[in-house]
């Protein structure tokens, strides 16, 4: 049996090392909506390539029509029987929108003592760099104590996950027998609580659109043509405040239609959830709708959702214009669950739209591609050993989590490598992610490099 304490105590004895190097990470400026930061992105990813080959794994950098992939392999040509673990992270990170808004500076990370936490600071502190940071610690601490990897391991490093994923369908089609595995690991998830675990096993599907409605005549003076012409932001605010009912139903004509009833057994499941709390701290919901006949959770997790994003056009100047406006323009996101399918509701969207613009105004759709909704099955050894990992190192269980969010690789992986996939990750709602002041701490760090040593261990004992 592998040594399992020694590589816990390397873990907490290399702690300090660790952080700087994640520090390392975050210092560099990689984000993948930015062109400009491309020099950062390749920097991120030569970083990484270099980290993971001090590990002990055969890394490589791969090139994409978009941002490259870091690959890293182990090649120890252990006994055939040997399983082989994939991990998935992204080291690409979100702008950071207006400075003024960062209490500290977003790439130079330093320790903030906030009581008994340790705090750091900085854009991808938790989403994603310490997350990928916790399992290649891990590997690197049980290479270091047992002299090999715990498995077979392969690395997925993505550079366009904040973007995305781009290019990510085309590479897993590409190297589809390089990702071969057992179970993926995708490690960008969130836990229910600072102390209490989970493994996410349901995830929404997600699509965007972006609607224009334009009048027959560019902007107007309102004082003289405010009474007779068309103003298409009234328009377009009828039809947006037209999209839901009092009770919170989407009024769309078909959105519901293949949305499967979210089973008995798994409301029972979500509702025990509800004795643990955690989940909403931080947040207020008042003045929120939740959709008649659900829970908060029923509904975060396992109903369909249109959100209104953001609204433009006209007046947007410091001073009074009083304009007539040519144009307005909504972006909305949709979240899907399982029996939807992201065109088909867009259809919906759109025809919905259309019957409502009045004769001689038009409109523009934008908005391609989307997400289809993943259920994962509860029924897997992999996740058993996982969540036996968990609950060892943080002492409470993992509670199993449906997420209003959206991963697409999953379905990518599920699919095209028919492996189990596992969805594990030691971020917090709290932590600010892709906000002001994104933070991460050095205890969840450790305790998330420890879990993964954990994991291994039970893996190594299923049959
Ligand atoms: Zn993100």
């Amino acid at each position: 049996m592998p040594d399992i304490e020694n590589v816990l105590h390397n873990i907490d004895d290399n702690l300090n090392m660790a952080v700087s190097k994640l520090f390392e990470l975050i210092s560099i400026p990689s984000i993948s909506n930015e062109p400009s930061r491309e020099p950062d992105i390749a920097q991120a990813a030569n970083w990484l390539l270099r980290e993971l080959s001090s590990v002990g794994l055969v890394a490589e950098i791969i090139q994409t029509k978009g941002h490259p992939v870091v690959l890293a392999q182990s090649l120890s040509g252990l006994e055939e029987k040997q399983k082989r673990l994939l991990f998935y992270g992204h080291y690409d990170v979100q702008p950071i929108g207006d400075p003024e808004q960062w209490t500290y500076a977003p790439f130079k990370p330093e320790l903030i003592e906030d009581g008994d936490i340790k705090r750091f600071y900085g854009r991808g502190a938790s989403d994603s760099k310490s997350q990928l940071w916790t399992f290649i610690e891990a590997l690197r601490a049980w290479k270091s104590v047992n002299g090999e990897f715990p498995a077979e391991i392969t690395v997925v490093l993505e550079g366009e996950e904040e973007c995305g994923s781009p290019s990510l369908p085309e590479f897993i089609q590409q190297h589809r027998e390089d990702l071969a595995c057992d179970v993926a690991f995708i490690c960008d998830a969130e836990m229910w609580s600072p102390t209490q675990p989970a493994i996410t096993t349901q995830l929404k599907g997600l699509f965007h659109e972006r609607v224009m409605i334009s009048a027959p005549n560019p902007d107007l003076h309102s004082g003289h043509y405010g009474a007779v012409a068309a103003n298409p932001i009234r328009i377009l605010s009828a039809i947006l405040a037209g999209i839901h009912d009092d009770r919170g139903r989407v009024k769309i004509k078909g959105f519901y239609d293949d949305v499967r009833d979210i089973p008995d057994a798994l409301r029972k499941q979500w509702h025990e959830l509800s004795r643990y709390s955690g989940l909403f701290d931080g947040v207020e919901l008042s003045g929120g709708v939740i959709e008649e006949g659900y829970s908060a959770l029923e509904a975060m997790w396992g109903r369909p959702t249109v959100d209104i994003n953001g609204i433009t056009g006209g007046n947007q100047g410091p001073g009074e214009r009083s304009v007539l406006p040519g144009t307005a323009t909504a972006r909305l996101s949709f979240r899907l669950v399982s029996g939807q399918e992201p065109e088909k509701v867009r259809a919906s969207f759109r025809r919905y739209v259309e019957s409502l613009i009045p004769d001689g105004c038009s409109v523009v759709f934008e908005g391609i591609s989307g997400s289809s909704p993943v259920v994962l099955s509860q029924d897997s050894a992999f996740l058993r050993a996982s969540a036996q990992g968990l609950e060892a190192e943080w002492g409470q269980p993992a509670v199993l989590i449906g997420t209003g969010g959206a991963i697409p690789l999953v379905q990518q992986f599920s699919e095209v490598l028919g492996a189990d996939c596992i969805v594990i990750g030691f971020i917090l709602s709290t932590d600010a992610i892709h906000a002001p002041d994104e933070n991460y701490d050095m205890e969840r760090l450790r305790k998330g490099a420890r879990s993964w040593v954990r994991i291994f261990k039970e893996i190594q004992q299923m049959q």
